[in-house]
């Protein structure tokens, strides 16, 4: 967390405690994008990741601006959310039910961390294949 808040002017959020306590409004509304289906890409499983890439257009769905305001966000942080977000943000929920987000500056920093997470997934689905051997195919 950065300067991104530092042009929020007469912020009159009211975001009471649970799943996205103390989290901006870009995360909330990337997590409505990223579990409404528009994520770009998911890895792992425990916890699944969510991958959004930049840029987010995170008020592009009035049903996530609806969604954001109505769990008591101000329209000033829903106008901001994500434009300071160049690389993208990968989300995920803890066993809580908390939400927690990691953002990325930049396009590169972005596809590295998903290389890498693909790269884990792929390697994991490896070693389940070795073990289990044939006979699951689909
Ligand atoms: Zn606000």
């Amino acid at each position: 967390m950065s300067e991104t808040k530092a042009r929020e002017t007469g912020c009159t959020c009211k975001v009471g405690p649970g799943k996205f306590e103390g989290e901006p409004a870009e995360v909330f509304m990337a997590w409505q994008q990223a579990t409404g289906g528009n994520s770009d890409a998911t890895t792992g499983e425990d916890p699944a990741v969510e991958w959004l890439r930049a840029p987010l257009n995170l008020d592009a769905d009035q049903e996530v601006v609806k969604a954001a305001r109505d769990y008591g966000y101000c329209d000033a942080c829903i106008e901001d959310a994500g434009q300071d977000v160049r690389g993208g943000m990968a989300l995920w929920e803890d066993n809580q039910g908390f939400v927690y987000a990691r953002t990325f500056q930049t396009r590169k920093g972005f596809d590295g961390a998903l290389d890498e997470a693909e790269a884990e997934d792929e390697a994991e689905a490896e070693d389940e294949a070795e073990g289990e051997g044939e006979g699951d195919d689909e």
